[in-house]
This record gives C-alpha cells, structure tokens and sequence, in this order.
C-alpha cells in the first residue's frame, strides 16, 4: 500500500472523527451542539475521501497482480498516479517503468481510471480507453520482464492481452474481441517506434493475416 495526500487526508479525518466522538462522549456541554455538527460534517467527508482512497488502492492493486502475472516477475508491482502528481504531469506518456527499478510499472491516472470502470463493468462493450488501459498495463509488464525496445514489447503484450483480460475476470470471448480490437484500431496509429512489421500478432490473435498493417 503506498501514502499519498489522500491516505493522510483520510488519517487526519480519522483521528478528528475519534476526538469528536470522545467529546461527545465525555458530555461536553459546551460543545456539545458544535461537536456534533463537526462530527457528522467530519464523517461525510471521510466517507467521500475513504471511496477514492480505497479505489486508488483497489485499482492499483490488481494491476500490480497483472504485471506480475503477465511478466511472470515475482514481487512485481505497479503504481497508479495519484491525483496530485497528474496535476505537473504534462507528458504525454501513458505509463512507464524505470531500468534501473525495473519491476514496478508506472501507471497514468487515466489508465487507472479506465482499468477500474472496466474491471466494475459487465465487459461486453468497452470503450477505447478501457481497451488501451488493459494493454498499456500488459506492456508495462513487458518492460518489468526486461524487454525494453518499444516494438517488441508491444508485439508481445498484444499476444497477451487476451491472458491478462482473462486474468481480470473477462471470459474468453470478452478478452479475444478487446486483444483484437485494440490490434485492429489501436496499434495501427501507434507511433512509429512501437510498430514492427515483424510481428506476428495477427496470428496468435487469430485474425486473418494481411488484418492491421502487416503483409
Ligand atoms: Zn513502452
């Protein structure tokens, strides 16, 4: 679990919560009116504070088990951007994993976000975002598996995408469309440098060969 504003925030709301029920407790008279207006002020944004902690923590949690799982890296890990950190960010990266700390995958807010709407959804129509948010969490875990060149990592986290879904709790049918999907609509407009004219994707995802823009 990592500390983050929030994670404090909440702790701060926990322990004000705590001094005010003792108050109440202790009859305070003078307070008393003030103590439980503060309390009930105190719970409802500890409540609303305690849902976004637990999502981030949720969310993050089970891509750190799918960039384990599809790395095949014990102790791998990821990490969601927090709300904060998004604010400075003004890279246009979606996620990425440092050589020289190479089993945690760095994961956008964004991507997050979507990983999590899609991992609530029932799975049948995902949107683009929550196809990209699958495969951008596989291919982080090429890189936590040590293949660092853009297009091979992105060629075989194409030929996972369809496992890792599975792993998520899509069935089998759900995971072959989005692995295909994103192979057909999203890698065609991948900048250059993730794109190889050697990948052989199209036929581990069962498509017909000469489908995207391999010969
Ligand atoms: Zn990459």
């Amino acid at each position: 679990m990592d500390v983050g504003v929030l994670t404090v925030v909440v702790a701060a709301l926990v322990a004000l919560m705590l001094r005010r029920v003792v108050i109440l407790r202790r009859d305070w008279h003078t307070a008393r009116g003030f103590a439980t207006g503060f309390l009930v002020v105190c719970v409802v944004i500890l409540m609303t504070a305690s849902a976004f902690e637990v999502k981030h923590q949720w969310v993050q949690a089970r891509a750190a088990a799918l960039v384990a799982h599809a790395s095949g890296v014990r102790g791998a890990d990821a990490e969601c951007q927090r709300f904060t950190p998004e604010l400075i960010d003004l890279s246009a990266t979606s996620g990425f994993v440092f050589s020289d700390s190479q089993n945690v995958a760095h994961l956008r807010r964004t991507v997050c976000n979507d990983l999590f709407t899609w991992l609530l959804s029932n799975k049948r129509a995902p949107t683009d975002g929550q196809v990209r948010a699958v495969h951008i969490t596989v291919h982080e875990a090429m890189h936590v598996r040590g293949e660092f060149n853009e297009a091979r990592a992105e060629c075989f986290a194409m030929q996972a995408d369809a496992d890792a879904a599975r792993f998520l709790g899509a069935t089998r049918a759900q995971a072959t469309a989005l692995a295909q999907r994103y192979y057909r609509d999203v890698y065609p407009r991948m900048p250059a440098e993730y794109v190889s004219g050697e990948c052989a994707a199209d036929r581990a995802l069962d498509l017909t060969p000469g489908d995207g823009q391999f010969p």
